[in-house]
């Protein structure tokens, strides 16, 4: 007879190996984006789909019913480890181990199918995969979903407690505070100059690697490569961040990486106790990009923060065009209607994901079929930014998301913004020498008051509770709106 701690003992035991394996597997993906030889793809469909076939069999093992039947937490920590492996095994009982494999096979090849069609601006070459990927994350959708919203139930993947209802009507309060903003900014007299120029490659990593260590990047567990689309990746002792290079962008390349840097450093600033437990991830996609966002934007994009940024461009590029540090903060937040989401101004970025949320629930639930698609992107577009689509690489295929059929994700980067938002509230009443720190390019304080009060607890409570008891308050869209009337406000002289 085995007493309540043996069968938590046992489970817990089983998770830390299933975990293990989880970073085995996210790091092959972190190869494929960075390492792998193109001729390599198809094997490394097979290998990521023999993969999953390990880990959903061992998330679905019937054991870990038994285990969770008779197991009693001895804590806190270990009733949130239970909650979250009940909630993870209920989840892929509910996936046949045929289709999490084909999902795993069809979504590593759509890959390159979408880089090489990107490439070529060749929707026609994407469509046909596409519509693979939408169908069967639509039948996994109703696997989950049991007769509930199908779009839901991809969500809750990324964004626990999540619906499209409660985004849904959010987005619906932000949006017309968005729009008013975007047309005062750009009808407003005072416009900033735009960097111009050509910045060399090898200085542009090597500022990109300055920065990571400005904000606290841990260097002897993370690395920096490069990739096509900037990501970061693993956690616990291991999370790697990639970046790209552009030589006549260099902000480009400086803010993908303090982005990635927020992303990795949450992971590594987990309590390593939570390590190879459900607890030892970020919480949730929502809860991670608040972490990237507040590094890139309100630190990273602050009058601060650029003050010394433009000091380091000045003595390693020499002359640029741009000769004082005002007139630098004007160019690094120069608000413009572009075509590429990745690069968007802090007033323009929600727009992309609100676009993008409307146009992936429409093909989840049916209502729009992918030969439709390029169509409604373009009108869309038309319509949010007055500016028609030039080429497919600036529109439909610029996201890499939906070839490995993310369908879900896309709010979750506007609920990280709304996050950073009342973190930034937070982090400045309890820090109050915060600008000066930034201002000679040591993000210590706000980096420290973000470990000790979000990043540790990883997964203790669930994303909204994570976010509140980091604030003190409930979280809504009003500080993120604050923050953004008033900086833009300032910064164009509404
Ligand atoms: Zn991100």
């Amino acid at each position: 007879m085995t007493t309540n701690n043996t069968a938590f003992a046992d489970l817990m035991a089983w998770q830390r190996q299933t975990e293990a394996l989880n970073f085995v597997a996210e790091r092959l993906g972190w190869d494929q984006e960075t390492m792998m030889p193109r001729g390599a793809a198809e094997q490394r469909g097979e290998e990521m789909a023999a993969m999953e076939g390990i880990l959903h069999a061992r998330r679905t093992d019937p054991r870990i019913g038994d285990w969770l039947e008779a197991a009693e937490a001895p804590d806190a920590a270990g009733a949130a480890a239970l909650r979250l492996i009940a909630r993870s095994y209920n989840r892929s009982c509910k996936v046949p181990a045929d289709l999490a494999q084909e999902l795993a096979r069809v979504t590593s090849t759509a890959q390159g199918i979408w880089a090489e069609a990107r490439a070529r601006d060749d929707v026609a070459g994407f469509l046909p995969t596409l519509a693979e990927v939408v169908n069967l994350r639509r039948r996994e959708a109703e696997c989950l979903a049991a007769g509930g919203d199908l779009y839901d139930a991809l969500m809750d993947d990324y964004e626990p407690g999540a619906t499209a209802a409660t985004i849904g009507a959010m987005f619906g309060r932000m949006r017309p505070r968005l729009v008013a903003l975007r047309e005062a900014v750009l009808g407003a007299a005072r416009q900033p100059a735009a960097l111009s120029g050509s910045f060399a490659a090898e200085t542009q990593l090597r500022m990109a690697r300055d920065l990571a260590t400005a904000f606290g990047y841990d260097w002897s567990r993370g690395r920096i490569d490069i990739a096509v689309h900037p990501f970061s990746s693993g956690g616990w002792n291991d999370s790697r961040i990639t970046t790209r290079v552009v030589e006549t962008e260099p902000f480009n390349c400086f803010y993908s990486t303090i982005h990635e840097v927020g992303h990795s450093s949450y992971e590594l600033g987990i309590d390593p106790d939570h390590a190879l437990t459900p607890l030892g991830r970020g919480v949730s996609m929502g809860v991670h990009e608040s972490q990237s966002r507040i590094y890139e934007n309100q630190m990273g994009r602050g009058r601060a923060f650029t003050g010394w940024m433009f000091g380091e461009m000045r003595q390693r590029f020499g002359e640029f065009g741009i000769t004082d540090a005002d007139a630098f903060y004007g160019a690094v937040n120069r608000v413009q209607p572009g075509f590429i989401r990745t690069e968007a101004d802090e007033v323009h970025y929600n727009l992309h994901i609100m676009m993008r949320f409307d146009l992936e629930r429409a093909l989840i639930r049916g209502d729009l079929q992918v030969k439709g698609l390029e169509a409604a992107w373009n009108d869309r577009f038309k319509a949010d930014f007055g500016v028609a689509v030039d080429r497919p690489a600036h529109g439909m295929l610029q996201d890499v998301h939906w070839s490995v059929g993310l369908f879900g994700y896309f709010p979750t980067y506007t609920l990280g913004n709304v996050y950073a938002g009342c973190l930034w509230k937070a982090l400045r009443a309890a820090v109050p020498d915060l600008e000066a720190g930034l201002a000679r390019g040591d993000a210590s304080a706000p980096t420290g008051w973000l470990r000790e009060n979000l990043q540790r607890h990883g997964g203790l409570r669930p994303p909204a509770e994570t976010i509140e008891n980091a604030c003190g308050f409930a979280p809504d869209e009003g500080p993120l709106l604050d923050y953004l009337e008033a900086k833009f406000g300032e910064l164009y002289a509404l």
